[in-house]
């Protein structure tokens, strides 16, 4: 479909010499992988024992009335192990790693999402995991260290550049240098150098085929549009990859965050502030200055500020596959509000984008018309920002009398 993992003039693979062989490898074992008959059937077979797939497509009958427009259906990636689709990845690279004969994983993580979901995998498969971290992620994002740890795996803060994920991948990239005999690198969305962004999207487009099966099976017709939001563009890509030979307008949502004249948000792809270039060994739309210093993202959703997207999502972009729009946090945290009020539905912040933008086009269509929208994960993990963002004073009592627990304890060792 396409030579050495280029979509267009987007994607490739700029890796270090010595890490050559290390992609051919993994080329290879992926290949050899997907041309194994038995290969598919077993990954579905370990989601389901394991992650709980194949997961609902839920008819949201409480906002389809709300809306008064097309019927709307929410594909439930949050009831996946862990909380989020980050597990179809994992598990699915997790069975390559046995296939290679590897013993040990590396993973990047920003949020802290997907290395937990990497540490878990890790847990399973009796793997030695190491987490790299930005050391601005690993003080923001404690509740996800304290679980990575538990599992097994060893958090390294990364203190280069920005200290946060962008230099975490890149820390991820040294260790396998070193390391190439015995691990493999677990890269968590569909970017990177090839044949990550084919790999993830491959594991990943079991969220679209089910929903196909699935919507076929409910309504015997397909949806007019799907929704997802976009991150590095692995759960996006995962829902698009069921619908992309059929007529089904593709909806990737991007973190407008305060707004696009604002500056403080993370659109690679809706934005006008995103320009081609070639980092982290692919070539795709980064949030970049002239000089090709990256800039600093914003977003309420912590999953979704990355400054480079995936080249296939780029291709999409230009060839008019797919559209993308962009939400501002405040949008974002109104329809996650309404999705709970509504359905008892607590999508993660990220997914809460996906929702968003649904939620402004769905009362403009006909009440004949189907519309998916992807759950990509729960919000329960976001329960910090999002009493936040609704202020609530009880909250801050609670968590003011947690601190001086700790804060009596201090005193009483001085
Ligand atoms: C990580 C994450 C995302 C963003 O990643 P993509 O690769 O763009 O899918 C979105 N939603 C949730 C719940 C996540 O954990």
């Amino acid at each position: 479909m396409h030579e050495r993992g280029y979509y267009d003039r987007f994607g490739g693979a700029f890796v270090p010499e010595i890490l050559a062989a290390t992609f051919d490898e993994l080329v290879a074992a992926f290949a050899a992988a997907k041309a194994d008959p038995l290969f598919r059937p077993h990954y579905e077979a370990v989601l389901a024992e394991y992650a709980g797939r194949p997961t609902p497509l839920t008819f949201a009958a409480n906002l389809t009335r709300h809306f008064g427009g097309a019927r709307i259906y929410i594909k439930r990636e949050d009831l996946n192990h862990t909380g989020a689709h980050k597990a179809n990845n994992v598990m699915g690279q997790g069975l390559l790693v046995q296939r290679m004969g590897k013993s040990r994983v590396i993973a990047e993580t920003g949020a802290g999402q997907h290395g937990v979901a990497t540490a878990t995998m890790a847990a399973r498969f009796g793997l030695a995991c190491t987490i790299y971290m930005g050391e601005v992620d690993v003080e923001r994002q404690r509740p996800n260290v304290f679980w990575m740890e538990r599992l097994g795996a060893e958090v390294v803060p990364v203190r280069n550049g920005t200290r946060i994920l962008k230099d975490a991948i890149n820390e991820a990239f040294r260790d396998w240098v070193g390391n190439m005999d015995t691990t493999h690198y677990v890269l968590g969305t569909a970017c990177g150098p090839h044949p990550y962004p084919e790999m993830v999207t491959y594991f990943q487009s079991i969220i679209g085929h089910e929903a196909r099966r699935q919507i076929l099976a409910i309504e015997g017709r397909l949806p007019q549009r799907v929704y997802a939001c976009v991150g590095g563009g692995s759960n996006a890509l995962g829902l698009f990859s069921g619908f992309l030979e059929d007529p089904v307008e593709l909806v990737g949502v991007e973190a407008g965050g305060e707004g696009l004249d604002s500056g403080r948000h993370a659109s690679r792809l809706r934005s006008a502030d995103a320009s081609v270039g070639v980092a982290q060994g692919y070539r795709t739309f980064f949030l970049q200055n002239g000089d090709g210093q990256m800039r600093e993202t914003h977003s309420i959703a912590a999953g979704l500020d990355y400054v480079g997207v995936s080249p296939i999502l780029a291709h999409f972009k230009e060839s008019g596959r797919a559209r993308f729009e962009a939400v501002t946090d405040d949008e974002v945290v109104a329809a996650m509000a309404l999705t709970m009020r509504q359905e008892g539905l607590i999508p993660a912040l990220e997914s809460a984008h996906a929702f968003a933008r649904a939620f402004a086009e769905a009362p403009r269509m006909k009440p004949d018309e189907i519309i998916i929208i992807n759950q990509s994960g729960r919000g329960d993990k976001d329960i910090f920002t999002v009493a936040d963002a609704f202020d609530d004073p009880q909250w801050q009592a609670f968590i003011r009398a947690k601190a001086a627990v700790y804060t009596a304890k201090e005193g009483s060792h001085a």
